[in-house]
């Protein structure tokens, strides 16, 4: 072949004089990245393929982070507000001066009731830090953003195994072989999902994806459900009824590794729904041999899954016959929750029907012996190669705790849990529920708050509630209104605080979340809470304190700014302690560091609270003579100690650096980090790699890497005793119960076995008059509100119309591009729309958070997000439609307060909207930062 004449192409220029290796951060994934600087500047952005998770690939939010950091929209200097709450006019202050004014609203609230302050913090990975500080400050008002986000998956996996998906675990990915997913959009674990669907598809297998939407993820899935929102908990419930009808489920899985054989009251007494219990609190379980009860650990017992046992008065039978008895009836059958579902019953019996195929014919071996908790040797790993993913989709309704319980359900009878093939926990997890602190509320002025703010219910007597009944908490987490609300809810502080109910605050201090605009439901009240006044001319909220990288629409709502740096300006540390980058197996953190140092009197946001923490003389952050403890937070990140030995990083500890997991302080820690890449990884050995909640070997490996203090092996809950405590309250038994508004509540939904009712929403608006169901995703080149001011992304996503289903647009004369006006009970928007066939019928959807508010983020304010983008918030409120008793209800899941973003019920008609401009539109704010430039050309301003 003769030589083609082809220019001379450098296709590998010199990019940089220099690499730092750092953690991303344009979204929570934590992937590790190589930033490649030039003169002293950040040059270019690559994936790290040392990093465990996301072995070298970088997405196009990764790399897009240059102009993150680079963005005119930063905060450059602390800011006191000069003008009206929401004018947007400051001035720059020192912070000193910040500090002192800080001090000056929070030192005497702490001295007389330290109630008085309400600390929320958006999407930051420092909760260990935040948490601490709440603490030592004494107030019980602190939580993150986890109530307004997927609380709903967290606590269904805790509550029934211990972990739930993304960062508690992940599927066995090299051995899956059918990979179902629910509800996940493209942000969520996004680069180890990406590798693994490649992986999945690289072996073969089957990639199903579940989502009303097929874009992202769906659109990649060899299947595709297009399920009605709100609606997945009866798709698996019928899926789970199949399976039983079947005989697929793997009853010597369910009879070790479970609560099935577990014996639950039946009776009417005080006792009812709860377990048979011997002399030493052990649950008790019959042996098949004897037909006697026994405890169920008892090495060797083979426990019956049917059969009854009566003791004083009351029969006792098994979990699983309770559960088989509730499943296999037909109002689960495929035939009978088509219609709600949206899912062709033929359809669903298929899908079950392959899930049982690949679970149990397609069985995998690993010839691995292992030894479990009660010592009996395995002499191989069996696994079912089914794997589960899922994310926000199933979780942000009313009925989300409950669908992914029964989702967790679904893994288990399967067998499919901690299994080769099957879904892996990642360290610190499997943690159950008994390993998780109680939520504390006790408030003493002047000291700590007497324990960790969040934790795990296990009966009424855990509440935080005050003596008169009333809530404990401005969210009104752990309340009968929502008893499981292990993440708090943040979307209720304004709207609490605002109200005075249950008390009023005097300084809201928030970081990282943008509750003026599309971190908040009912977008348009939130701001006139945040800016109303009282009779004697006060703001009704009195003093707000607001944390932030950006010029984002909040911060035009406080009084007080504290400007935080870009994340390749500062100090982090991606701890076990809080949500680490663990893999299933191996246990990892990673770090953040200064690659670049700030041109801007900016600082850390976990810096400026440590800093303040000692200016406030906060127990933990100063020394006996009242000095600070800690300079900044890189001081405490190698230096604090939560427990001897058991600091915020796990690697490199002890004065040589050698420690894994436990050991002394290392003043070199971050630069041991910095040296290997930015992360500490250890391996767990080949033979402690599955059967973790179980297997003797992982339990004292994680003993050693002080991930536990002691081995704690338990059984996953199919049935969660303490619902069944709840339950049992409210039908008036013991000391704490219910008030009477709440008892049927209680009572219908917090069922100890899954059940499936309908989204709330849609119960209580005509649905004849809005029939439609409206959503929200993230897309995969965009988290939150940060990409949307990013000059490269915004030209992948510079507004967002609405997608609407083609079964709807034929029904309403809608084609792509006219406006529609959408309204719900509670707004209406006017926005543009498009047509899209892959949509379950009844949807419409759009992108979130890319609507932008005049004035805010730099951005010009004829900018396409400011005119064309929209949200959908406006026709989102925290409460649902008036039922007519009076009470207003929250728009939250009843058991974990998360708030249904998702139940939004719609309808839709075409509009002439000549002004070409999205509808609501509001007054643009004043820029603190001034107006970016028209064009951001890479390259020159930032060579
Ligand atoms: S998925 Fe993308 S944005 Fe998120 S951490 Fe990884 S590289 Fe960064």
């Amino acid at each position: 072949m003769p030589p083609y004449d082809q220019p001379a192409l450098d296709t590998s220029p010199k990019v940089s004089d220099e690499i730092r290796k750092t953690t991303c951060y344009m979204c929570a994934c934590r992937c590790g990245i190589n930033v490649h600087m030039q003169d002293g500047k950040v040059k270019y952005i690559e994936g790290n393929r040392d990093h465990p998770v996301n072995q070298g690939v970088l997405c196009a939010k990764g790399s897009a982070g240059i102009m993150q950091h680079y963005a005119p929209s930063r905060l450059k200097a602390p800011m006191k507000r000069v003008g009206e709450r929401g004018e947007g006019k400051f001035e720059e202050i020192s912070w000193d001066e910040a500090f002192d004014i800080a001090a000056g609203w929070l030192k005497p609230i702490r001295e007389t009731n330290p109630e008085k302050l309400a600390f929320f913090t958006g999407r930051d990975q420092s909760q260990s830090l935040t948490s601490w500080w709440a603490q030592a400050f004494g107030t019980p008002n602190y939580a993150a953003h986890g109530g307004f986000c997927s609380v709903n998956m967290a606590a269904a996996g805790i509550y029934t195994m211990g972990g739930a998906f993304w960062e508690f675990g992940q599927p066995d990915w090299d051995r899956t072989k059918l990979f179902m997913i629910f509800g996940v959009a493209e942000d969520h674990d996004s680069n180890p999902i990406k590798i693994g669907i490649g992986k999945v598809k690289a072996n073969g297998g089957k990639i199903i994806g579940v989502n009303p939407i097929r874009s992202g993820y769906n659109a990649v899935a060899d299947e595709w459900v297009g399920i009605t929102p709100g609606t997945d908990g009866l798709f698996i419930l019928s899926m789970i009824r199949e399976l039983l009808r079947a005989g697929k489920v793997d009853l010597d899985y369910l009879r070790r590794y479970t609560n099935a054989p577990f014996l639950v009251n039946e009776g009417d007494g005080p006792d009812k729904g709860l377990f048979l219990r011997d002399a030493d609190g052990k649950e008790l379980v019959l042996d098949r041999e004897t037909g006697k009860p026994v405890a169920f650990d008892t090495p060797g017992v083979k426990a019956d899954l049917a059969g009854s046992y009566r003791h004083a008065g009351a029969t006792h039978r098994p979990v699983f016959q309770l559960l088989a008895e509730k499943y296999m009836t037909d109002d689960y059958a495929p035939e009978n929750v088509a219609e709600e579902t949206g899912v062709p019953a033929d359809q669903i019996r298929r899908i079950a029907a392959e899930l049982a195929h690949t679970a149990f014919e397609e069985e995998i071996v690993i010839e691995r012996p292992w030894t479990d908790w009660k010592g009996e040797k395995h002499d191989r790993m069996i696994g079912r190669p089914v794997s589960f993913h899922s994310m926000r989709g199933v979780s942000a309704h009313s009925n989300g705790f409950q669908t992914c319980r029964a989702l967790h359900v679904l893994q288990i009878l399967l067998g499919s849990v901690e299994v080769p093939g099957g879904f892996r926990f990642k360290p610190p997890y499997p943690k159950p529920v008994k390993a998780h602190p109680k939520p504390h509320f006790k408030v003493t002025p002047g000291a700590p708050l007497d324990g960790p703010h969040l934790g795990y219910v296990t009966g009424p007597e855990d509440l935080c509630l005050k003596e008169d009944g009333s809530a404990a908490r401005i969210d009104k987490a752990f309340t009968w209104e929502n008893p499981m609300s292990a993440h708090g809810l943040m979307h209720m502080v304004i709207s609490n605080a605002y109200a005075g109910d249950p008390y009023k605050i005097d300084v809201l201090f928030m970081y990282m979340a943008n509750m003026a605009w599309n971190s908040s439901m009912n977008t348009t009240e939130v701001m006139k809470m945040l800016t109303d006044k009282d009779a004697s001319g006060e703001y009704v909220i009195p003093k707000i304190i607001y944390s932030d990288a950006y010029s984002s629409e909040m911060v035009a709502f406080a009084d007080l700014i504290l400007p935080d740096t870009t994340y390749l300006e500062r100090h982090d540390c991606i701890s076990l302690l809080d949500r680490p980058i663990c893999e299933a197996e191996a246990a990892a953190d990673s770090i953040r560091w200064p690659v670049v140092e700030p041109d801007r009197d900016v600082r850390g946001f976990q810096s400026a609270l440590i800093q303040l923490g000692a200016k406030l003389g906060l127990p933990g952050m100063v020394n006996e003579d009242g000095s600070a403890k800690y300079e900044d937070y890189a001081d405490y990140i190698q230096n604090h100690e939560r427990r001897p030995g058991v600091g915020p990083l796990a690697g490199f500890r002890g004065k040589d650096g050698k420690g894994n997991g436990r050991g002394e302080p290392n003043p070199n820690q971050i630069q041991a980090y910095i040296d290997n890449g930015g992360f500490w990884i250890s391996h767990i050995p080949e033979s402690a790699q599955y059967f973790k909640p179980w297997n003797a070997e992982y339990q004292d490996w994680a003993v050693e890497r002080g991930i536990y203090d002691a081995p704690q092996p338990y059984v996953f809950q199919l049935y969660v005793e303490p619902l069944a405590k709840f339950q049992a309250a409210a039908d008036g038994h013991g000391d704490i119960q219910p008030p009477e508004h709440l008892r049927a509540q209680v009572k219908a939904t917090m069922d100890p076995l899954p059940i499936w009712y309908a989204p709330f929403e849609g119960t209580l608006v005509d649905t004849a008059e809005y029939p439609y169901h409206a959503l929200t995703q993230r897309p995969m080149a965009m988290y939150h509100s940060w990409g949307t001011q990013n000059a490269w992304l915004r030209q992948i996503h510079g507004a967002n119309p609405l997608f609407v289903s083609g079964d709807i647009c034929d029904g309403n004369g809608i084609e792509t591009g006219d406006w529609v006006k959408v309204t719900s009970v509670h707004g209406e928007i006017t926005v543009p729309a498009v047509r899209q066939d892959s949509l379950n019928a009844k949807t419409m959807w759009t992108w979130n958070a890319i609507g932008k508010r005049k004035g805010a983020w730099a951005l010009d304010e004829d900018a396409s997000e400011t005119k064309k983008g929209f949200l959908l918030n406006h026709l989102i409120h925290e409460l649902l439609p008036a039922k007519g008793d009076g009470l207003r209800w929250a728009n939250s899941d009843p058991i974990t307060g998360q708030a249904a973003w998702f139940d939004l019920r719609v309808k839709i008609e075409k509009v002439d909207n000549p002004s070409g401009v999205s509808h609501p539109q509001f007054p643009a704010q004043t820029s603190p930062v001034g107006q970016g430039p028209a064009n951001i050309a890479y390259g020159k301003e930032f060579k």
